[in-house]
């Protein structure tokens, strides 16, 4: 049997989803959506079901999902519904509907739901993307709440620039949204991870009653490229391993690989790895990506290719045929191969293919 794999661990979940709930001081809905982030989304709504406030989703369809799986409890639609034929299955499965564009007031409005909604109700303070105009909220509060088909309205805002902890564009959304939905009482959802991690010093303190969602920390990767006190206490989710299946002895100046893109520089013991880009593997990361091996670190050379990629052995003499490679997890972190392929650890994790997946600590 091919050695990839991606192990799950549970446990590290359960820990993550914990520090949020910590760190924020409010509830917590599970960010699942994308098959928890190529996770698995079942398996990890199984393991956070007795902790988790909520898990949120992209659609309808990945809520459908988890409710044929015998997930309880809310479950909240990031985008609402898309056409308004989904607003009876929303009813009838109890979904939470989040609420950013005018003409899904008007599909409330005019829906025939006889139970009344619980809408999540999204300002656009500054991202651009989707949510109500500022100048439109109150009114577009008012029509939910006149409109009789909603019994719990939430308030929500992005962040767009969370990630960047010097930036000031954080604040200035959360001062957009407060001003914009002042005199309002209602529970209130403004952050992601990033916020949940790095911005206490936001002036937002929420209420038990208040929401985080996160996302990617729940999977133990951090979304900051530099050093964190809060997400150093994450632990990833996610180790996605193999094992080398041949070993080559070179001379100086031999290639290796498509494209010749690595040439030996001293006689170089190479190791293949049964893991390529089909497995989701970063194409793009280039010669010098950390690995490691039996335990030990050593990093990529040449180019990724679909089903393998190789790596230096050289200073590495106690391993071989059979060895065990990590390419990201506990030991090598997704956020850092992620850094050297020019991407983010989102992306690495929602490209997962092929590779079956292990969970551990259920
Ligand atoms: C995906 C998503 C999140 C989670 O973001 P992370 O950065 O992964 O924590 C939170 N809120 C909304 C609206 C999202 O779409």
């Amino acid at each position: 049997m091919r050695p990839a794999r991606a192990l799950i661990d549970l446990q590290a979940l359960r820990h993550n989803y914990q520090l949020a709930r910590e760190a924020s001081g409010a509830r917590a809905l599970a960010v699942i959506k994308a098959d928890a982030y190529g996770h698995g989304a079942v398996r990890c709504a199984q393991a956070l079901q007795r902790d988790a406030d909520g898990f949120a989703v992209a659609c309808i369809e990945e809520a459908l999902q988890l409710r044929e799986a015998g997930i309880g409890g809310p479950i909240l639609l990031l985008e609402g519904f898309f056409e308004a034929d989904e607003l009876p299955l929303i009813e009838q499965h109890e979904l939470w509907c989040v609420v950013h564009s005018p003409w899904q007031l008007d599909a409330i409005e005019r829906s025939a739901v006889r139970r009344p909604l619980t809408v999540w109700l999204k300002m656009d303070s500054g991202m651009h993307r989707v949510g109500l105009h500022p100048t439109a909220y109150q009114a577009a509060y008012q029509r939910l709440l006149a409109s009789g088909r909603v019994a719990n309205i939430t308030l929500m805002s992005h962040f767009a620039r969370a990630d960047e902890l010097d930036c000031p564009r954080s604040e200035e959304q959360l001062a957009m949204f407060q001003h914009a939905s002042q005199g309002i009482a209602a529970p209130v959802s403004v952050r992601n991870s990033p916020a949940v991690l790095g911005w206490p010093q936001l002036e937002l303190k929420e209420q038990p009653s208040d929401w985080v969602r996160p996302g990617i920390m729940l999977y133990g990767a951090t979304p900051f490229d530099q050093a964190q006190a809060m997400a150093a206490r994450l632990q990833p989710v996610m180790t996605l391993e193999s094992k080398i299946i041949s070993v080559r002895e070179l001379p100086a100046g031999e290639p290796v690989g498509y494209g010749a893109r690595f040439v030996s520089e001293r006689p170089t013991r190479v190791g293949v790895v049964a893991m390529g880009y089909a497995d989701g593997y970063p194409r793009h990361a280039p010669t010098g990506t950390p690995v490691a091996v039996d335990g030990q670190l050593t990093w990529l050379i040449g180019r990724v290719s679909m089903d393998m990629l190789t790596v230096d052995l050289t200073d590495l003499p106690h391993t071989g045929l059979g060895s065990r490679v990590e390419l990201w997890g506990k030991q090598v972190l997704a956020s850092d191969v992620a850094q050297q392929a020019d991407t983010i650890p989102y992306q690495l994790f929602c490209n997962l293919k092929r590779v079956p997946l292990l969970y551990l600590g259920g």
